[in-house]
Order: structure tokens, then sequence, then C-alpha cells
């Protein structure tokens, strides 16, 4: 038994399947998890000593690579001066003048700790705003582990083969609304017999939570034309888009401006940060202003913000967004130009930082097309390219992720060990 295999085994014992968040047991493709001791940059080591490319960068919050010096030098000095203190500091201050700034859309923001928390409250004041109950949402789309939004949710629900959790109360689920992702017309029926009791739709504006599936050219117009004409709130859910695909996020990619932003995982930098926000008149409601009531120990803490301000400070760089997607993008093109000259069919496709691999000749654009795509083909090109040094989601389900730590040599090899291993499929 190596030493990850001791450490699964010895995790298990005492923690529900050796992990503390389900995607991580590598349950949809087999094997032993990666216990992972140590990251510099684009790499990571495991406990057996084995060094990786990481494409998962803690899924999603590391676009500068794993233990970026600026980032590490503010953890310390903040530390250093206590750890929380449970009352208003001047970093929260700053971090929130920054995402008002950046973010188009954002009069007044709230921090909180994950991107969990981050959209249940953006429901929850979309549903005061509006005093109405029913939210709409889109098959395949994970917006954390709220009751209202585990109903046909993404990533690991899906990796696990359950789209609905129990324990979620059927009245609860009953107020969700669920609509095929890209699916305009859907959305023209259920807004003309519903409309006027939808409190907010709430979307992933790039899809990354059922490997990624890009919205089409006029869908996130329509949500927004709709919403606004019935009166419902637009909730984009950029935990995973923000500051991934773009500066300002999915809303400067695609020109659509939603009611309310939801952010988390890069302003983190690593370390646990999510936020909301939205116009004035919305986020006036969020308590001690207004009736919606909201609250964290740690919501805002001074270590975590400060690795997220460090981290948000070094992206506004000139530049950082288009050297980001071209590494991005020459690492699918290579992956799609390997899977070709070995006759597998095949596809890639790179938005800002994130991407998607897909085991079918098109990227898919609906939730159909991705369960489409031949699963068994990812699971065994996943353990080929891990053999070889290449660190990808452990799920077909999955987004990936490059950081600006990931040069093109790194690009260059992950290429060459992809080739190899699509060889050997
Ligand atoms: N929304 C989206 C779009 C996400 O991708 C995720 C996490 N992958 C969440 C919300 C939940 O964030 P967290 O895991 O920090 O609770």
């Amino acid at each position: 038994m190596n030493r990850n295999e001791a450490l699964f085994a010895r995790a298990q014992r005492v923690i529900p399947g050796g992990v503390n968040s389900p995607v991580r047991a590598f349950r949809a493709v087999g094997g032993t998890p990666r216990f992972i001791v140590r990251g510099r940059g684009s790499r990571i080591w495991d406990a057996d000593g084995r060094e990786y490319l990481d494409y998962v960068g803690s899924w999603g919050p590391l676009v500068l690579g794993h233990a970026d010096p600026d980032v590490v030098a503010a953890v310390h000095r903040t530390a250093e001066c206590g750890l929380s203190f449970g009352a208003p500091t001047e970093l929260e201050a700053e971090m929130a003048e920054l995402l008002v700034r950046l973010i188009p859309g954002l009069d007044l923001v709230r921090l909180v700790s994950s991107g969990t928390e981050a959209t249940m409250s953006a429901l929850r004041l979309a549903r005061g705003f509006t005093g109405r109950s029913r939210i709409l949402k889109f098959e395949g789309c994970y917006h954390g582990h709220a009751d209202s939004l585990l109903v046909k949710a993404g990533s690991g629900a899906l990796t696990l083969g359950l789209p609905d959790s129990a324990g979620v109360p059927p009245e609860t689920a009953a107020q969700t609304l669920v609509l095929s992702y890209n699916d305009t017309a859907q959305l023209d029926a259920m807004f003309g017999e519903f409309g006027s009791s939808i409190a907010c739709a709430i979307v992933e504006p790039v899809a990354g939570n059922m490997n990624l599936v890009a919205p089409r050219a006029g869908f996130l117009q329509r949500l927004r034309e709709l919403c606004t004409r019935h009166g419902a709130l637009l909730i984009f859910d950029e935990v995973m888009t923000g500051f991934r695909v773009a500066l300002g996020g999915a809303q400067a990619l695609y020109g659509v401006q939603a009611d309310l932003v939801t952010l988390g995982k890069v302003i983190g930098g690593g370390m646990p940060v999510g936020a909301f926000g939205g116009r004035r008149e919305i986020m006036e409601k969020i308590a001690p202003l207004g009736p919606v009531y909201q609250a964290g120990t740690l919501s805002g803490n001074p270590v975590a913000v400060a690795a997220g301000l460090a981290t948000l400070k070094k992206v506004q760089a000139t530049g950082f967004y288009d050297s980001l997607a071209a590494t991005t993008r020459s690492l699918c093109e290579g992956l799609t130009g390997a899977a070709r000259k070995h006759g597998i069919p095949f596809s890639a496709q790179a938005i800002g930082g994130m991407f998607g691999m897909y085991f079918r000749e098109e990227p898919p654009s609906t939730y159909a097309e991705v369960m489409h795509c031949d699963k068994q083909a990812f699971n065994r090109f996943f353990h080929a390219v891990l053999e070889r040094g290449i660190y990808f989601a452990p799920s077909a389900y999955e987004a990936g992720f490059a950081s600006a730590a990931h040069s093109m040599a790194d690009v260059a090899a992950t290429i060459a060990a992809a080739d190899d291993a699509f060889g050997s499929l």
C-alpha cells in the first residue's frame, strides 16, 4: 500500500468517504485520490512524492497558481496581527471598494465565506425584495448546496448520479423551476406561465459544473429581457466565472447586466471568501439596513480577505486575461490536435482561463449533449494522463482551470502527455 492509499484508508475511517467534498473521492473515475502535500505555481506534489501539472487549481480559485509569493506574504502579514475579530476591519472596505469598481452593476456588496453562502443569501434577498417565492434555475447548473438550489444540479451531484439530494423537502424543491440551459423557447414558455410568481432566475453565465457549456448567442440577453419584463431579479452566479473569464466576469464578457451577482473562488485567492452584491435598492434590504437576515461569524475574515486582495491586485495587470486566455486556448487546441492524430472523437474549448474537454466531435451546448459524451473514454484518459503527471478534474462533468503560472512549456508538456495517453487508449 502506498502512502496515498494508506491516507485514504485512514481518512475513510473517520470522514464520510474519506473526503470533505464528494468529487475529491475519485468515485466517478475510480482509483485512489491523491493526497496533496504541497503546491507551487502550476504544480502539485502528492503524498508519494509524485509531481503533477495541475488543472484543477483548487476548483478555480488559484488564478495565479499555487502559493503565489505575494498572496502568501499577505496572509503571513495579516495573520501576525490576529486571525479574526468579529468586528469590522479596513481590509473589508478595501475589498468591497475593489469589487464595486471592477464588477459591473455592483453598488453594494456583502462578504461571506463560501460560494454556497453567497448564492443562498442572494436567493433569500431576491425573495425578500420581490415578495415572491418561485425561483428559476437551469439543469446542470450548480449553485452550491442550499436546499432550493440542489435541484437538478451539476458538479458532485451530477458526478455521483444524484441530481437531486435526499433531505431536500419536496415543498422546498417545488418552488424551484428547472429549465434546459440554452433553451430560449422554454424560457419564454416558463415566464409566460409563471412570470408573476418568479422571484429570480439564477444562472451560471458560463456553465462550469456540467463540464463547460458556453451560453448560446442571445440566451443570456433573452433571460435578461424576460426577468425585466416580469419583475423577476436576474442573478448571475459568477462564483466560478468571476475574475476567471475576464476582469469584469461574464457580465463584461457578454455585455449582460444582472441585478445580483454572486462571487467566490478567485476573490479569496484560495482562502474562504464569497460575496454577493448588486443594485443599491436591492442590497439595502439586507440586515442591518433592511428585513432580510444574513450574517456570519467569520464573514470578511481578515486573513482570507488579504489573500483575495493580493490576488485581485495582480489580475488587474495589463494583459493578464489576454495572456491567461491565450494559454488556455493553446492547451485546448493542442489537446484537440493530439486526439485527432489518434482518431479519437474529442473536442475542447476555452473561455478565458477555464476550459472544457469533451469526448465527442463538437463542444456540447445542452445538458443532454453533455450526457452523450463518452464518459468511459474520459475516465480512461484521466488515468492515462494522471500516470503521466497531469492532474485534470476527476470527473467528466467539471470544467478545467489554467493559471497565470502555467507556462507555454507546461502546456506543451501537457499536450505531449495527452498525445501519449490518447495513443494508449
Ligand atoms: N456557484 C458556482 C457556479 C460554483 O461553481 C460553486 C462551487 N463549485 C458554488 C456556487 C459553490 O461554492 P462553494 O463550493 O464555495 O460553496
